[in-house]
C-alpha cells in the first residue's frame, strides 16, 4: 500500500474498473467521483450495448479485450452475469470479405484464442433471419460476444467499495489543483464533496467524452473527437418470438461490410450504425447539445443518417423490413486519430493521468496496464500504442487530427491493410529533399504527418529486367516492384534514402553525459565521436524504444529515436536543475542515408575528408563538408550496408542531396524508398520498434542483450532486467518461409494444431532469395524447426532461422 490519495474522475467502466484494479494491487486511498448518479451516470458506459470482441489483428486491442472478458466471466452480481457471452457471428457475402474474416480467424489464434470459419448454412442456424442469398461464409467465436456493461461496473463499483474505494455521485469536477508542477487535487461543485476541494497525489481522469475539454482546461491537448453513434431496436420480429423477453440469446452479429452490428432485445433487434456520416461533437459543445437528461447523454436521432442504413438492414435481415422501430438512441463516445485510446500522464503535471476513448471491450485490459504502471512503473500489456505521448504537436492540430478520427469512425469495420497510408489530411509535412523526390517519381506514404516516399517511379526500368514475383492481391497491395529493384541496387551499388523524418532529440548541459548514462541502457559515457545503439526500458525492464546515441560533444548528444514517446520519457527524468537541455530537432535538419558498396567512393568524391576505415571507423560521427555544405556524418547504417546518415540544416537540405546525386550517377546512385529500406533492414535482422520491439519483452528475448550494459552501474530499468534473467518463455526468432510467398504481421505461427508464436513483419529478402519473417517463437522451439505460419486460408510451411539471413558476420557495415 502506497499511501497515495487516488482521485478517480468518472464512474463508467473505465474508471470504476481502474478504482478496483488499483485496489486489487493494494492502493486504499481512493475516491471516485461522477457528476452523475451511481451508477448509472449518464455517460457512454450505461448506454453501451456491450458488444465484446477479442478477435483483432491488434495485439493491444486483442490482449485488453481478453482481460475485460476474463474479469467480467468471473465478477459476481446479484442480478445475471456481467457477461453473458452468447459468442459472434461475422458474415461474407463477397470473397474479399471471407479472406478478411479468415484474417480475423488467424489473428484470433496468434493472439491466443480460437473461432471458426463455417459454412453458411451453420450461420443461418445461428442467425435464422439472414438473407442466405449469396452469403458464402462466417466467422464466429464461442466465449465472447455480449458483455451486460453497466451491470459490470455495479459489481466492480460494489467489490471496490468493499475494498475501501470511497463513490461520490452526483459531485462535478470543476478544476484541477496544481503546485508546482505537480496536481494536489481536484475542485468539485455539489453533492457529496464536502466542500470545494479534495486533496490528491495523483489524479486519473476517465471522464469519456468531457475528458478533452478537463484536459484543454490544464493546457492539454488531447485528441478525442467525441462522435454520434446511432442505435435502434426494432419492434418484435415474429420469427423470433420464441427469444426470451428483453434478454439477449443470439450470437453477437457484424456485417461489415454494409458498417453495421446487432444484437438481439428478446423479439427485436437491435441495430448499430458505423454506416451513417461522421457526426462529430466539440468536447466544449457536449453539455449544451445535452437533450435528455433522464437518458444522460442522448442526441438527437437524426432519421436522414439512419435512412440508407435501414435499407440495408433490411436487405440483410429481411424480416426487419416489416417492423417499425421500438426504441430509437443516439449517443455519443470517443474516438481518436489512430483507433487507439488515449492513456497517460499529463507531460507538465506530474501525477495528473487520463485514460479515454476506452470501448467497454478493451475497458478493463486498459485499466489493468494502467493500474500497473501506476504501482510497478510497468505493465504486463502493451500501453504504448495508447500512450498520449505518442502524438507530436502536428498531430495535436484540429486540421489533422479531426478528418482522422472522422475517418475512424467510418472505418471502424474496413479492413485496414498494415501498410496502407492515411486517407485524409495529407501533405502536411515533407522533408527539405521533397522537391527532389517528386521529380524522381516518389510514391508518397504518410505516417502521421510525415509523407515519405514508399518507392520511386524514377527505378521503374531497374524493376522491368528482374525476375516477376508471385504476389497476392493482398501482399501486393501497396507494394511494387519497384521496392524490389531499390532493394538490389542499394545492395550492388548504392542507395540514397530520406532519413529525416527520424525522431531526433538533442542532448545538452552538463549534466547530459550522466543522465544518459542512467537513461539508455548501455554505457553511453565513451569518448566524443562514438555511436552506441541501445535501449530505453521501462522499470520493468521491458523495451520503451530503441536508440541510437550519437556523441558530438562532451556536453552534446543525439538521441535517434521512434517518436514523441521517448521525448516525453527522457523529459520526465531529467533533472530540474537546468543542467540538462532537451530538443527536437528533426523538423530542423536534413538527413540523407547513403549506404552500398559505393558509398565511400561517392562520398569522397563531394568531400575532402578522409572515409577511410582507420580515419572514420563504423558507430563513429565527424563534422564534414559536403561539396561546401557543412553535415554530421554519422556512420551507421538501417540497411546493414558501408555508408552514413549525412545531416544538415533544412535549408542546405536541397544542396546535400544534389551533390551526392549528382556525384552517384556514374556509381549507379538509386533513390531508395521505406519499403526498400523495410526488406533491407529484415534481412540484417535489425528490430523495429513498435512491431518487434514491446515494452512486453525485455532485452535479451528481443535479441538484444548485446546493447545493454552488464557491469554493476545504474540504469533504468536494470533491476527490471536482472530480474528477467536469460530464461524466456517466448523470443525473437527470425522464420524463413517455402516458396516466394510473404507475409505481413499478426500471422500465427503454428507447430501442427498448436499456436507456439506470432509474426511481427515479413518481406522479400531480395539478395537471399528468400521470404523472411520475424516473430515471437515460444523457447521451446529453435533454430531448424518446421513450423506454419497461416495465412488467410493457406498454411505455408517456414523453418526457424539463424539470423540474419545476410552478411551475418557484419563484414559490410565495417568495410
Ligand atoms: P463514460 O461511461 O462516459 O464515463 C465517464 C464518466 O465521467 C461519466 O459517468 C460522467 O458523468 C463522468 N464525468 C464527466 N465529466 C465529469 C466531471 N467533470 N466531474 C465528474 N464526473 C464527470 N463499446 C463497446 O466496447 N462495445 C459496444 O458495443 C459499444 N457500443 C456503444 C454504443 C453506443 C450507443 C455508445 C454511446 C457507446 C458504445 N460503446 C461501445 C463505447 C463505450 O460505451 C464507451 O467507449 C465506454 O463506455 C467509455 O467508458 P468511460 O468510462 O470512458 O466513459
Amino acid at each position: 500500500m502506497s499511501g497515495r490519495r487516488i482521485v478517480i474522475i468518472g464512474a463508467g467502466v473505465v474508471g470504476v474498473g481502474l478504482a478496483d484494479e488499483l485496489a486489487r494491487l493494494g492502493e486504499r486511498d481512493i475516491t471516485v467521483i461522477d457528476k452523475g448518479p451511481l451508477f448509472a451516470t449518464g455517460g457512454s458506459s450505461a448506454h453501451a450495448p456491450g458488444l465484446v470482441s477479442r478477435t483483432s489483428t491488434s495485439k493491444f486491442l486483442s490482449d485488453t479485450a481478453d482481460y475485460t472478458i476474463r474479469k467480467f466471466q468471473a465478477l459476481s452480481t446479484g442480478e445475471g452475469p456481467a457477461f453473458p457471452g452468447l459468442g459472434t457471428l461475422e458474415v461474407a457475402y463477397n470473397e474479399a470479405r471471407l479472406q478478411e474474416l479468415w484474417r480475423r480467424h488467424d489473428a484470433a489464434r496468434s493472439f491466443g484464442w480460437r473461432g471458426r470459419m463455417i459454412e453458411p448454412d451453420e450461420a443461418l442456424s445461428l442467425w435464422p433471419i439472414i438473407n442466405p442469398d449469396g452469403l458464402i461464409g462466417a466467422y464466429t467465436t464461442e466465449d465472447e460476444g455480449l458483455a451486460a456493461s453497466l451491470r459490470a461496473v455495479e459489481a466492480m463499483g460494489e467489490r471496490a467499495a468493499d475494498a475501501g474505494v470511497t463513490f461520490l455521485g452526483e459531485t462535478e469536477v470543476t478544476g484541477f489543483q496544481t503546485t508546482e508542477g505537480k496536481v494536489t487535487g481536484v475542485v468539485v461543485a455539489g453533492g457529496g464533496g464536502g466542500g470545494d476541494a479534495i486533496p490528491a497525489d495523483v489524479v486519473i481522469c476517465c471522464a469519456g467524452v468531457w475528458g478533452p475539454k478537463l484536459g484543454a482546461s490544464v493546457g492539454l491537448t488531447l485528441p478525442v473527437m467525441p462522435m454520434e453513434h446511432q442505435y435502434a431496436i426494432t419492434t418484435d420480429i415474429p420469427q423470433l418470438a420464441g427469444n426470451a423477453a428483453r434478454e439477449a440469446t443470439m450470437p453477437i452479429l457484424r456485417h461489415h461490410d454494409i458498417g453495421i452490428y446487432f444484437r438481439d432485445h428478446g423479439a427485436g433487434v437491435g441495430i448499430g450504425s458505423f454506416h451513417h456520416r461522421a457526426l462529430p461533437v466539440a468536447p466544449e459543445a457536449i453539455d449544451g447539445h445535452e437533450r435528455n437528461v433522464e437518458d444522460g447523454l442522448a442526441f438527437a436521432f437524426t432519421d436522414e443518417d439512419w435512412t440508407e442504413a435501414w435499407e440495408l438492414v433490411a436487405e440483410f435481415l429481411p424480416p426487419v423490413a416489416d417492423a417499425g422501430l421500438a426504441s430509437k438512441f443516439n449517443g455519443i463516445f470517443g474516438f481518436t486519430p489512430d483507433g487507439y485510446p488515449v492513456v497517460g500522464e499529463h507531460p507538465e503535471l506530474a501525477g495528473l493521468w487520463f485514460a479515454l476513448s476506452i470501448w467497454v471491450t478493451h475497458s478493463q485490459g486498459v485499466a489493468r496496464a494502467v493500474a500497473q504502471t501506476l504501482v510497478d512503473g510497468g505493465s504486463e500489456m502493451d500501453l504504448s500504442p495508447a500512450d498520449l505521448s505518442r502524438f507530436d504537436e502536428r498531430e495535436l492540430e484540429p486540421s489533422f487530427f479531426e478528418p482522422r478520427c472522422e475517418d475512424q469512425y467510418r472505418d471502424v469495420y474496413v479492413a485496414h491493410h498494415p501498410v496502407e497510408p492515411g486517407v485524409s489530411a495529407r501533405d502536411i509535412r515533407f522533408s527539405p529533399f521533397a522537391e527532389r523526390q517528386r521529380e524522381l517519381g516518389a510514391v508518397f506514404f504518410n505516417v502521421a504527418t510525415w509523407e515519405r516516399p514508399q518507392w520511386y517511379e524514377a527505378n521503374a526500368t531497374l524493376a522491368d529486367g528482374l525476375p516477376p514475383l508471385s504476389r497476392d492481391e493482398w501482399s501486393g497491395r501497396h507494394w511494387s516492384p519497384i521496392a524490389v529493384a531499390e532493394h538490389l541496387a542499394t545492395r550492388e551499388r548504392a542507395g540514397l534514402f530520406d532519413m529525416t523524418p527520424l525522431y531526433r532529440i538533442e542532448v545538452t548541459g552538463p549534466g547530459a553525459e550522466a543522465f544518459l548514462l542512467r537513461m539508455i541502457a548501455a554505457r553511453t559515457d565513451r569518448p566524443v565521436g562514438s555511436v552506441v545503439y541501445s535501449v530505453l526500458l521501462d522499470e520493468r525492464g521491458g523495451i520503451r524504444s530503441d536508440v541510437t546515441v550519437t556523441r558530438l560533444a562532451e556536453d552534446r548528444y543525439w538521441i535517434g529515436g521512434n517518436g514523441p514517446r521517448d521525448l516525453a520519457w527522457i523529459r520526465a527524468h531529467a533533472p530540474s536543475d537546468g543542467s540538462v537541455a532537451l530538443r527536437f530537432i528533426s523538423d530542423d535538419v536534413a538527413c540523407a542515408g547513403l549506404w552500398g558498396p559505393a558509398a565511400r567512393d561517392i562520398l569522397s568524391s563531394v568531400t575532402d575528408a578522409d572515409l577511410s576505415n582507420d580515419a572514420f571507423p563504423y558507430l563513429t560521427t565527424q563534422e564534414i563538408s559536403v561539396a561546401g555544405v557543412r553535415v554530421t556524418a554519422v556512420r551507421i547504417s538501417y540497411a546493414g550496408e558501408l555508408g552514413w546518415e549525412l545531416t544538415s540544416t533544412a535549408t542546405d537540405g536541397p544542396a546535400l542531396w544534389d551533390s551526392l546525386w549528382s556525384a552517384g550517377q556514374a556509381r549507379g546512385l538509386v533513390a531508395g524508398g521505406r519499403a526498400a529500406l523495410g526488406t533491407l533492414r529484415l534481412e540484417k535482422g535489425y528490430r523495429a520498434w513498435g512491431t518487434e520491439l514491446t515494452p512486453e519483452y525485455g532485452p535479451v528475448e528481443s535479441g538484444l542483450g548485446f546493447a545493454v550494459r552488464r557491469d554493476d552501474s545504474e540504469f533504468l530499468g536494470r533491476a527490471g532486467v536482472l530480474e528477467r534473467g536469460e530464461a524466456a518463455a517466448r523470443r525473437l526468432r527470425c522464420l524463413v518461409l517455402e516458396g516466394e510467398q510473404v507475409v505481413m504481421g499478426s500471422e500465427p505461427v503454428m507447430a501442427g494444431d498448436e499456436c507456439v508464436g506470432y509474426v511481427t513483419s515479413g518481406g522479400w529478402g531480395a539478395s537471399v532469395g528468400e521470404s523472411i519473417a520475424y516473430g515471437w517463437v515460444d523457447d521451446l522451439l529453435g533454430e531448424g524447426d518446421a513450423v506454419e505460419v497461416w495465412y488467410f486460408d493457406r498454411h505455408l510451411a517456414a523453418t526457424i532461422a539463424s539470423e540474419p539471413r545476410f552478411d551475418p558476420a557484419g563484414e559490410r557495415v565495417r568495410s
